[in-house]
């Protein structure tokens, strides 16, 4: 299969530049993993920052959705407990 590679800066639209190239290797497949960044090292530490402050959202949703989970389970628990 023939990828390809260009990885444009969302932040500043340069292309990204390959930083490191890994192979992730599971019971059966391969996994490549490609980690760039801009050429732009302000643009690279602001993006940086951003990723970093999406994956604390993230982390909050989640949080936010187990403990949604957790009030559904108790609210089925006691109308199975009303039925009865
Ligand atoms: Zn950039």
């Amino acid at each position: 299969m023939q990828r390809p590679y260009k990885n444009i800066c969302p932040r500043c639209g340069k292309e990204r530049i390959v930083v490191r190239v890994w192979v992730e290797k599971s019971e059966n497949s391969t996994i490549e993993n490609t980690e760039t960044a801009c050429p732009d090292k302000k643009c690279q530490e602001a993006s940086e920052r951003d990723i970093s402050k999406q994956r604390n959202k993230r982390l909050q949703m989640e949080k936010r959705k187990r403990d949604s989970i957790r009030n559904r389970g108790s609210h089925v628990h006691k109308s199975i407990s009303l039925v009865k």
